[in-house]
């Protein structure tokens, strides 16, 4: 045991100096425990014990954290255990100490590795392409639906899940308004994650900060990229975008072009102008495929007025209609 009562002596006096921002719990013949932090969020405590026959055997590790997944931390652990297989007779603690401080430094996704694994498995299909840049903390997801794709790139800030994740458009042949609105949507998201409502309501529970990754990336792909081209407008039941994306419409006084309403659901302008123009309009004009109450800048009429514009549009096709007769 003087072999490892050495290597005891060397870790008090370099581990703060050679770890950076690490904390010497206890440090025993029986074990050993060091904090290791990068982020409020990336720290975790390593436990270290040594077997009978130690160098020759490798040190026993064994990981805890708060704030890191059991699974990444199992994961973790084992790769650190063939890095101590490196060092068998030899000292192995401060290398591998250096090891998983150095793999905190080198891993951004440490803090949502669990969101990561969910944006893999559940919402990214095998036509989409998906590149992670460990080291930078940078998300790149190529996504595709029917003729349609969106490129975003999420980054991971230093500080996550405390501040959030921050959201690009970075190429996409979907209309204008559509790729404008979902990142707008999700960076709103985005922010309600990490900032407290600005009103807040006795009965609230005191506001946590939650994740944002995971729940945007869900947004965007789910809600918005797989969803918009496979929508029909739910006046004249066709798909609402072109099926050729090159004939995509973004001037927002043509027929075709798509309005996005209240609710949620989708129209062509030329198919929502007319269906707001038609009765009946008491209590206001209906959504046809959810029924909620239709809101919308371009249609902010009451219905008193959308029953005057009709009667009035009605007395003009007649008196049309009577020119029609008569000349006929
Ligand atoms: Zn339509
Ligand atoms: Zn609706």
């Amino acid at each position: 045991m003087a072999f490892v009562k050495e290597e005891l002596d060397e870790l008090r006096t370099k581990c703060t100096s050679e770890i950076e921002n690490s904390e010497l719990i206890t440090c025993h013949q029986a074990s050993v425990r060091v904090k290791i932090s990068k982020t409020k969020f990336k720290t975790l405590v390593v436990c270290l014990q040594f077997g009978d026959d130690y160098p020759k055997s490798p040190v026993i590790i064994e990981l805890k954290s708060k704030t890191i997944s059991e699974k990444l931390l199992a994961g973790i652990c084992n790769i650190a255990d063939a890095e101590a297989k490196k060092y068998l007779g030899k000292k192995q603690v401060l290398p591998v100490l250096v090891f998983i401080r150095q793999f905190l430094e080198d891993n951004a996704f440490v803090v949502c590795s669990d969101e990561l694994s969910f944006i893999k498995k559940e919402l990214i299909t095998s036509e989409d392409e998906l590149k992670v840049k460990q080291k930078s903390g940078i998300l790149i997801a190529n996504v595709f639906e029917k003729n349609y794709f969106m490129k975003l790139k999420f980054t991971i800030p230093n500080t996550y899940p405390e501040e959030q994740v921050s959201i690009e458009q970075k190429e996409t042949n979907f209309p204008d308004l559509f790729e404008k609105m979902c990142v707008a949507r999700a960076t709103e998201l985005a922010r309600q994650c990490v900032t407290p409502p600005l009103k807040k309501r006795p009965k609230d529970p005191p506001f946590e900060v939650k994740p944002s990754l995971k729940l945007c990336a869900e947004l965007l792909i789910r809600g918005c990229i797989k969803r918009y081209p496979t929508e029909k407008c739910a006046v004249c039941k066709e798909y609402v975008f072109p099926t050729d994306p090159t004939h995509v419409v973004n001037d927002p006084h043509h027929g075709r072009h798509v309005e996005w309403v209240y609710c949620g659901h989708l129209f062509h302008n030329g198919c929502i102008s007319e269906y707001m123009k038609t009765p009946p309009f008491t209590g206001g004009k209906k959504c046809p495929a959810c029924g909620k109450r239709i809101y919308h800048d371009k249609w902010k009429i009451t219905p008193k007025t959308a029953e005057e514009r009709w009667a009035h549009e009605q007395a003009r096709q007649r008196e049309l209609e009577e020119v029609v007769d008569f000349l006929g």
